[in-house]
């Protein structure tokens, strides 16, 4: 089977390369020259636009930034949708609005190609290894019929319900995980106010019922946990933007459903203000970088 695959950056090339690695024929496209090479060397064969990539294939797969570029990449011209014919199907594993999802969904349905959504969670090591958490919306069938292709990508494949509830899923995940990076960052702030040793607290806490994925697996303060993105310069990882765009799906979602939302705006202004100051491209976990002390001479 041949999956086109579009958006080839930090997770689409590790991602396409287990496709690879499974025995799919990748043929690649991306906007930016550097990661298209990147997926080249991971074993895709290069696509001259995202149309090509879909005309080339028998699955199309994307993997991009946010719910404008899913249009573009769909809809705009040279999109996906003009190399594509009716019963196609198309899988979306970027993090987007679910509003946006059902709007090239329906699009698509004009054309009589299929569309599900899938985004991920779990990173940069994760995709490289192949065990990813994928969530999907979309029609049972469809889900079935893709799900070779997301097993040789995640371990665990989950169908949430119709097409958008992946993408909610994903932003309910994502709530949690930038509200923890910011509590675990100020918490450790506080730590190191008193002078308690980083380690020793992690110790405590992963004992205890503040323990968080965030703080286990992508620890913000550096030379704890070894493969954290703070242990290698907050290399991303996923970049603090990202992480600011996905709070912000959360927040427009509870705000068109009238649901009141207090911790997670806070959290996406924290994170849009590390971004303002340089660190927007690094690991959101930087955001403890960005949570430091006043001097000593602010009047406490
Ligand atoms: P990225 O910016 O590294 O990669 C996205 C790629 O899409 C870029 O290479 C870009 O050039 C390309 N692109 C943009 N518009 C395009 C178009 N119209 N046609 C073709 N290519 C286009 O981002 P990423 O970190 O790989 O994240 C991708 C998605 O996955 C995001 O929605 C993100 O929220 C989500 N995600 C990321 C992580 C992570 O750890 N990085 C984890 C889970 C989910």
């Amino acid at each position: 089977m041949n999956v086109g695959f579009v958006g080839t950056g930090t997770m689409g090339a590790p991602m396409l390369g287990n496709l690879v690695k499974k025995g799919f024929g990748v043929v690649a496209y991306d906007v930016a020259p550097a990661a298209l090479a990147n997926a080249e060397k991971r074993g895709a064969t290069r696509a001259e636009s995202a149309a090509d990539a879909a005309r080339r294939s028998d699955l199309v797969i994307t993997m991009l930034p946010s719910s404008s570029h899913i249009e573009t990449a769909y809809l705009g011209k040279n999109g996906i949708a003009e190399g594509l014919t009716a019963g196609r199907l198309c899988v979306d594993m970027s993090t987007v609005d679910p509003a946006a999802s059902r709007r090239v969904a329906q699009s698509l349905a004009a054309k009589g190609v299929r569309f599900i959504d899938a985004p991920v969670s779990g990173g940069v090591p994760r995709a490289e290894e192949g065990t990813l958490a994928i969530m999907v919306g979309g029609e049972a069938r469809d889900v079935e019929e893709a799900r070779p292709a997301l097993i040789a990508m995640g371990a665990n494949v989950i169908h949430v319900g119709a097409v958008g509830s992946g993408e909610v899923a994903k932003l309910c995940n994502n709530l949690i995980a930038g509200v923890s990076a910011v509590a675990v960052a100020e918490a450790f702030r506080i730590a190191e106010g008193f002078g308690v040793d980083a380690g020793i607290l992690t110790d405590v806490i992963s004992k205890s019922s503040g323990n968080t994925w965030v703080m286990q697996f992508m620890h913000p303060v550096p030379g704890i946990v070894a493969k954290s993105a703070s242990s290698n310069d907050y290399t991303p990882g996923f970049m603090t933007d990202l992480m600011a765009k996905d709070l912000g799906l959360a927040v427009n979602a509870a705000r068109e459903l009238r649901v009141p939302v207090v911790v997670a705006p806070a959290a996406q202004q924290v994170l849009r203000l590390a971004s303002s100051h340089g660190l927007g491209r690094r690991d959101f976990t930087s955001v403890y970088l960005f949570l430091k002390p006043s001097g000593e001479q602010a009047p406490v």
